[in-house]
């Protein structure tokens, strides 16, 4: 059935997956292999897998404020940070986030998995997941028994297009932090290029190497616009879905299952609409609770960190003239006949994984280094993050930091009835005393890379927030007070067999049937890394279940 226009529903199909990100995209296309099978993938967003800018793995920085393609939700402010609201871009557009990312690629650490198994959560060790990180990935990058060679995403190193790169993984290894070319192999530790989604400039998201093969397929209906409101439950049965489209609304069912890939944010936010979460708060807002399940909503984690800046001294180190004037045209022009330079590279061209002290068994922090400096207009002008972005004529460059494994955890509730509003979500970043060390540790660390030659021979002086900042009190006000998430929002449906989970180790949610989630929103804990590809994982690994359990 095609996707335009009117009803374009069946009354039902075998499964309904809902959203068609980085998650939800994977199991529609893999569950619609088998053409006995009838699948229906609803999307909130446009179903224009090839939207202008998610072609380049750099438009990702011309999509982060676009409500037509992201979700574009605002967090609490809360004094833990600063009392700010914090910017929480998120996916709306065939592919989800996926389509819209900075397209890094990267896995976390054997022991993130590891520690899930030990909570509970069997067969979900490294060893147990490894399969499905290799079987979503083509790359020639590291070793055959850690990588993939022939999965849908093409996994390639950013470009170095500057001396930029050489002279920051020159000074790392002057710092400490030894140069590791794959930080997705055995060990994460070290300072390398970016790994990123993409091939010859052209980004790979589950829109375009899951989803677009798998739309001719007769057994699979993907339906773009489509607003699931609510989940069809009869007792404590999933039995279908309601959906939004062009302004009517229409009941669907599923014969076996729906799975809901909403994502951390709206995922939690559908099941309580639905009737399933925490009843006190369900009944706020007069929602009846058709299952009592407190862990919905709860364990919010992200990464966190700020932004330094540097200016430096000599001329063609930074690219950030590449990004204005006639040589953005000359950029725009290569990208089109050769695919390649600027706009074919990342957002986020060097990671930097490291320890914030000794003892510490593998990176604790992440950093990331870019060679050019960007100019917000609008926003709080602060965290880089809000208002209008445009590369900045100074010659100089930056670095974020972020805590890899936070303990701090939020929430993310529903803030009303309706089921257009956005959830409240609420982050207390730093609550703890441990991310607190970590983060200001990420500070002086990024510092003492950035002072170390050879590219400290370049260095003119740090320009945010400056050498002023200095006693950890006054590191820890600069990060409180202008830090931005790296929009890796997990844990809000989180899996494990503990009253608080809400989903079991088969992503089956807690006492109801028919019904799975499987997005990041699943993750007991967050990954010690950039979460699109484990949730491509969490997507693969789900599918073979879904299919196993029939
Ligand atoms: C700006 C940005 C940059 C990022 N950079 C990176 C990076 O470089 N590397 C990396 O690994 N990770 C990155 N991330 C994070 C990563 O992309 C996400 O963690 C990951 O894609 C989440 O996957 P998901 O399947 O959980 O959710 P999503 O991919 O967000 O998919 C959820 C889908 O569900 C749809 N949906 C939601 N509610 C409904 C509803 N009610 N009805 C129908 N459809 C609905 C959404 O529209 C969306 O398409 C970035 C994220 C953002 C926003």
């Amino acid at each position: 059935m095609q996707a335009f226009g009117g009803n374009v529903f069946n009354e039902i199909y075998d499964y309904i997956v809902i959203g068609s990100g980085s998650a939800g995209g994977v199991i529609a296309a893999r569950l619609s292999e088998d053409a006995t099978r009838t699948v229906l993938c609803l999307e909130a967003g446009t179903e224009n897998e090839r939207y202008i800018w998610t072609r380049s793995p750099l438009g990702g920085a011309f999509m982060i404020h676009n409500p037509k393609v992201n979700w574009n939700d605002f967090s609490q402010p809360n004094e833990s940070h600063g009392n700010r609201s914090i910017h929480v871009p998120h996916g709306k557009i065939l592919g989800g986030s996926s389509a819209i990312n900075a397209t890094v690629v990267n896995r976390g650490q054997k022991a993130d998995y590891n520690s899930w198994a030990q909570m509970g959560c069997r067969g979900w060790s490294y060893d147990d997941v490894l399969p499905y990180f290799k079987k979503l990935e083509s790359t020639s990058i590291g070793s055959d028994d850690q990588r993939g060679r022939s999965g849908p995403i093409d996994v390639t190193y950013s470009s170095k297009l500057s001396p930029f790169y050489d002279l920051f993984i020159e000074s790392a290894k002057a710092a400490g932090i030894p140069y590791n070319p794959d930080y997705l192999g055995v060990r994460q530790h070290g300072v390398a290029m970016a790994q990123i989604a993409a091939r010859r400039g052209r980004r790979k998201s589950t829109a375009t190497e899951y989803l677009a093969p798998a739309r001719g397929r007769r057994n699979l209906t993907i339906v773009g616009g489509a607003h699931v409101m609510s989940l069809l439950l009869e007792g404590k049965t999933c039995v279908g879905v309601r959906v939004q489209r062009k302004g009517q609304l229409y009941d669907v069912r599923a014969r076996r299952e729906v799975i809901v890939s909403c994502g951390a944010i709206n995922s939690p936010k559908l099941l309580e609409l639905s009737g399933i979460g925490n009843a006190g708060i369900l009944g706020k807002f007069g929602i009846e609770a058709v299952h009592n399940l407190p862990g919905v909503g709860e364990n919010l984690r992200d990464h966190y960190g700020p932004i330094i800046k540097w200016s430096l001294t000599k001329p063609g180190i930074s690219i950030c003239d590449q990004g204005r004037g006639w040589k953005f045209a000359r950029e725009l022009l290569r990208y089109v006949i050769f695919g390649t330079g600027f706009m074919a590279q990342g957002l986020a061209t060097m990671r930097v994984f490291a320890r914030s002290r000794d003892g510490v068994e593998d990176s604790d922090i992440q950093m990331m280094a870019n060679p050019f400096l960007v100019e917000v207009k609008g926003g709080t002008g602060i965290s880089g993050t809000e208002g209008t972005r445009s590369m900045s004529p100074l010659n100089g460059f930056y670095m974020s930091t972020q805590v890899q494994r936070p303990e701090s955890a939020g929430t993310v509730h529903i803030q009303s009835a309706d089921p257009i509003k956005p959830p409240a979500i609420n982050y207390r970043f730093l609550a703890t005393e441990n991310d607190r060390r970590v983060a200001i540790a990420s500070v002086k660390l990024a510092r003492k890379v950035v002072s170390m030659p050879p590219l400290g021979d370049y260095v003119d002086k740090e320009i945010f927030p400056g050498p002023q900042v200095e006693t950890d009190e006054q590191i820890l006000e600069f990060i409180r007070t202008t830090g931005s998430t790296t929009y890796h929002p997990v844990g809000t449906c989180k899996m494990g067999p503990d009253p608080m989970a809400v989903v079991d180790e088969r992503l089956r949610v807690h006492g109801i049937a028919g019904l799975r989630v499987a997005d990041t929103s699943i993750m007991p804990t967050i990954v010690s890394g950039n979460t699109s590809i484990p949730a491509m994982m969490i997507g693969e690994k789900a599918a073979d279940m879904i299919i196993a359990d029939a």
